[in-house]
């Protein structure tokens, strides 16, 4: 008898009993809005945002009703307009290019390496055609930053950081957000810490931090801010900056604020996992183990592997038999989007040029989560299912 695996991919874990306290404490009172404040309350958004400020190491930071919503804000603070170029990941999520779509503006799509981050020779090569790049660390892959740094210096590239898979991850003692202009963060989910859906701004930038927390829906409520600039630099934008209307509320801020607190923890409980798996996998014939760089420190909150130079058919039946026995793969080479997933080629509404590199590495790449549900027992016998089923179907071929 094979062995079977009978975990839930999509299960993430309960919330920490401190989280549901506060969001009772929050439902009690009833005060839900973020400027709906009594007393010497402060607000849970607001001390959100001064927390994840610090845990970042950021001057400012702005929370959001989503991921997405950040990221549409930073684009629009740092100046992009309709018609603009913005250079970003060709390897990313859907809500990516469709926050430059958002805007009016046009991404254009930069190819990913078998390492799985951006390919630096690629940017290089761009840099030239756009002022801003929209670097997604997608899957949690960081590239070399000093280098994309340089890049972007040197071409006058204004860089939005895509951080929705690095919140508390670093590289090389930077934590994952800190190289750029401004950097988005998502708590929904299915990302590091869950309200559902959520999301994280922060900038050392003043003019940046004030415009962000105008277009997010302040009004003129700004001195409610905990982690904002000053009045002074708000009266330069105050009347300029449209309110396009995201903020996060007190009953998600609430349940976030506990799970800050427990991140490096769950962290720690991620990376055994990814690591368990990661080691299972190492050797199998066939398959390409994606190695993670030394100055990167990562969050193992999914992992994913390479079947190079493979057939469609045949990872299709490699994802076919894993699921028989319980492993739910994701593909990023079908011809197809399915569920969360879809690829460059999928995005119509945008240009969408011929990326060889991309395609070749897109077409073997196999992506799963690893959810904290999984014990690392569980994340064993994953690995030894993955292992049996990319033998079976390479030998056969
Ligand atoms: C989830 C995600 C986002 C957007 O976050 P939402 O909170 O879902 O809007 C952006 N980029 C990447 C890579 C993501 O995975």
């Amino acid at each position: 008898m094979s062995e079977v695996f009978k975990g839930n991919f999509t299960q993430q874990e309960p919330l920490p009993e401190a989280a549901r306290e506060a969001a009772m404490g929050v439902l009690r009172h009833g005060r839900l809005h973020r400027y709906n404040l009594a007393g010497e309350d402060a607000g849970e958004v607001a001390l959100l945002e001064q927390e994840f400020a610090a845990f970042v190491g950021a001057k400012y930071c702005l929370a959001t009703a989503s991921g997405g919503s950040a990221i549409g804000v930073a684009l629009r603070a740092v100046g992009v307009k309709p018609g603009d170029r913005v250079l970003t990941n060709a390897f990313t999520l859907a809500p990516v290019p469709g926050a430059i779509a958002a805007v009016g503006a046009e991404p254009v799509f930069v190819e990913v390496t078998d390492g799985l981050v951006i390919d630096l020779d690629d940017l290089a090569a761009k840099a030239g055609e756009a002022g801003v790049l929209l670097l997604s660390h997608m899957r949690g892959h960081i590239a070399d930053m000093d280098r994309l740094m340089e890049i972007c210096r040197a071409a006058g590239v204004v860089v939005v950081e895509d951080c929705a898979h690095t919140m508390g991850a670093s590289w090389d003692g930077v934590p994952s957000g800190r190289h750029g202009a401004v950097a988005c963060y998502s708590t929904q989910t299915y990302k590091h810490m869950n309200s559902g859906e959520g999301g994280l701004l922060v900038s050392d930038d003043e003019d940046i931090a004030a415009k962000a927390v105008l277009l997010s829906g302040s009004y003129m409520l700004y001195e409610r801010h905990l982690a904002a600039p000053g009045p002074e630099v708000f009266a330069r934008h105050r009347m300029e900056v449209p309110n396009i209307s995201g903020r996060m509320d007190n009953l998600r801020a609430a349940i976030l604020r506990p799970q800050l607190a427990e991140l490096p923890r769950q962290i720690e409980r991620w990376n055994a996992r990814y690591r368990e798996v990661e080691e299972g996998l190492r050797g199998t014939p066939g398959l390409t183990v994606v190695e993670r760089g030394e100055a990167e420190r990562f969050v193992g909150s999914s992992i994913q592997f390479l079947l190079k130079g493979w057939s469609g058919e045949a990872v299709g039946e490699v994802l076919a038999r894993c699921l028989e026995r319980g492993v739910e793969l994701k593909w990023f080479g079908g011809p197809e989007p399915v569920g969360f997933t879809s690829a460059y080629g999928h995005w119509r509404y945008a240009e969408t040029p011929e990326l060889a590199r991309t395609d070749a590495v897109l077409a073997g790449l196999v992506d799963m989560r690893l959810p904290l549900t999984f014990s690392v027992e569980d994340c064993a016998l994953i690995a030894r299912i993955i292992r049996a089923e990319v033998g079976t179907v390479f030998q056969a071929r």
